[in-house]
């Protein structure tokens, strides 16, 4: 299980988060900025903290009115999918209430929690009530057959009737249920593939695995294989191929397809298809290794809500987080068992091997950036550390990047649309670059009357550079040219503000500033509420007919 995260509002309710971290070492406590002294993380926003937490399948334990917790998740709660433990606790430990994820184990959190709390948790699942174990979730290891059958049958079995237990079910040793070797009803517990009859809870074991080469069809064909030797799909833990094959296609295609995860180990020519079976639940993690992840990731400007869904899911899988310190903590919290290793900003290529050092031994890695991971950022340090390496491990890493919002997007977005039309981005950072070559292409961009959006524009190393490139633009462009600043865009502070071409001055520019200038067509209107709305029409020359 994912370490759940402890939320709390007040510091009145660190006692009993404390308490409640002694049973879940591995669990963050979130407190409330200027509200709690000593949490492990801090946020500013309950409600986006919490919703973020939910989507991220953490379970989460608040110390607050269950009623808030509701009202918070409600909007999350109609999309279907996993849905991880929710329990609401009184800030002096007084009640805890299971609120959501029946089926994540929320009424065992429960249990737990009020154990060390010495309370009772207030259960409120019949099943779970009388046989004090939900049935419809049985322990990691075994998959239920069938959701819908298993509530008949758990009905079934609360209207009183007795029932036999077929094949090795230990974690129902301590439930209590009528047992009866005679019974009609059966809780029937093996890796045989078999129809679940309307009188039988089936639980398959997770207890095989299957050997195999990359080739065609591959998860067709082990579906055949296992109905071939009687064993139900179900029961497949994981996929075990030739670690040098860690880069197939075929073999990440069968893994997706059998939603079973792909290990890897030196093997001896292997079969083609090679079915193991253990007695017991297989721990997967102990059988060979997996291929190594490495995501370069983009967090866009800032805001939770700018980050795509793809990269919150990467953060909250990843093993190792690295980058420039001030970006790995905006793409935090995170949990205790997941890696920091934070970084100067400029150590990019340094950051970047590192990177590919720790997938290769099996980690799965973000390298963080800001915005954009492709623009002015880490994904092309990585891929220049990838093409520079003859290192046959970082060939085989499963290498992605995931994009963001980039800063003039943001920005853009914010103003308007002065980015509607052709435009140009340019970092005026002469860091890795000579002046000369930002000089030109000033020129050229201005004169071919593009849109155009600074990154980098000034720093106390480049003092002058803005000023000059200003100057050439200035040789194409009217005085009256719309302006854009946007500075700290999607984060606490942000600033925009609309000017022109004859109005900037460098002081009004630093570092964490994004310019943009406007072409000749781009227009600025006020809009109601005060401010202007900025926007490049999308034709050129000539208005069409509309
Ligand atoms: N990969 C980033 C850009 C990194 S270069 C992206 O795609 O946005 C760093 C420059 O981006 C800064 O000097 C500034 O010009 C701009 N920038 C980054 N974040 C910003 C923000 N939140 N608001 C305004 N400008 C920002």
């Amino acid at each position: 299980m994912t370490a759940p995260a402890i939320v709390i509002l007040g510091n009145g309710s660190l006692a009993t988060a404390r308490s409640i971290q002694q049973v879940y070492p591995d669990a963050l406590i979130h407190g409330l900025a200027e509200r709690v002294d000593g949490a492990d993380r801090v946020y500013s926003e309950f409600g986006a903290t919490l919703r973020q937490l939910y989507q991220q399948g953490t379970p989460i334990i608040a110390l607050c009115a269950a009623g808030i917790v509701i009202r918070t998740l409600a909007p999350l709660l109609l999309e279907k999918g996993a849905e991880p433990a929710v329990l609401a606790v009184a800030e002096d430990g007084s009640a805890v209430v299971p609120l959501l994820g029946g089926l994540g184990g929320v009424n065992v959190l429960a249990r737990e929690i009020a154990a060390a709390l010495g309370v009772a948790a207030a259960i409120t699942t019949s099943g779970e009530l009388r046989f004090g174990t939900c049935l419809l979730n049985p322990p990691k290891g075994y998959q239920l057959a069938d959701l819908e059958l298993g509530k008949r049958f758990v009905s079934d079995l609360l209207a009183g009737e007795s029932v036999r237990i077929e094949g090795a079910a230990p974690w129902l040793d301590q439930a209590n249920l009528l047992e009866d070797q005679q019974a009609n009803l059966a809780i029937h517990v093996g890796n045989r593939e078999r129809v679940p009859a309307p009188n039988e809870l089936l639980i398959y074991p997770k207890n095989v695995w299957v050997t195999c080469r990359p080739g065609a069809q591959l998860a067709l064909r082990v579906r055949e294989a296992l109905h071939d030797a009687g064993i139900a799909v179900q029961s497949l833990a994981c996929l075990l191929a030739n670690d040098q094959d860690m880069a197939s296609p075929e073999l990440h295609e069968a893994s997706l397809d059998l939603g079973v995860p792909l290990r890897f180990a030196a093997l001896a020519d292997a079969d083609d298809i090679v079915i193991t079976a253990a007695d017991e639940p297989l721990d997967v993690s102990l059988i060979g290794r997996p291929r190594g992840r490495l995501a370069v990731i983009g967090l866009g400007p800032g805001a939770a809500e700018l980050m795509v869904p793809a990269v919150k899911a990467e953060l909250a899988r990843c093993t190792d987080v690295l980058g420039y310190e001030t970006y790995v903590r905006m793409a935090g919290p995170f949990r205790a068992d997941q890696v920091q290793h934070c970084t100067d900003n400029r150590e990019e290529m340094q950051r970047a091997r590192h990177a590919f050092e720790l997938a290769a031994q099996g980690r799965s890695v973000v390298v963080v950036s800001s915005g954009d991971p492709g623009v002015f950022a880490m994904a092309a340090a990585v891929l220049e550390a990838l093409h520079e390496s003859s290192d046959p491990t970082w060939q085989q890493v499963d290498l992605e990047i995931l994009p963001g919002v980039s800063a003039s997007l943001a920005t853009a977005a914010q103003a308007g649309a002065p980015l509607g039309h052709d435009f140009c981005v340019m970092s005026l950072s002469d860091n890795l670059k000579p002046w000369s070559i930002i000089e030109k292409r000033l020129d050229l961009a201005s004169q071919a009357d593009l849109a155009l959006a600074f990154y980098n524009p000034i720093s106390r190393s480049r003092p002058w550079q803005l000023g000059r490139a200003l100057e050439i633009v200035a040789l194409h462009r009217t005085a009256e040219t719309p302006v854009v600043l946007g500075r700290d865009i999607g984060r606490p502070g942000q600033t925009l503000r609309v000017t022109t071409l004859g109005q900037l001055t460098p002081d009004q520019v630093d570092m964490r500033t994004m310019v943009l200038i406007g072409s000749s067509t781009t227009c600025v209107f006020p809009r109601a509420g005060g401010g202007e709305w900025v926007y490049t029409p999308r034709w050129y020359g000539e208005k069409p007919a509309s």
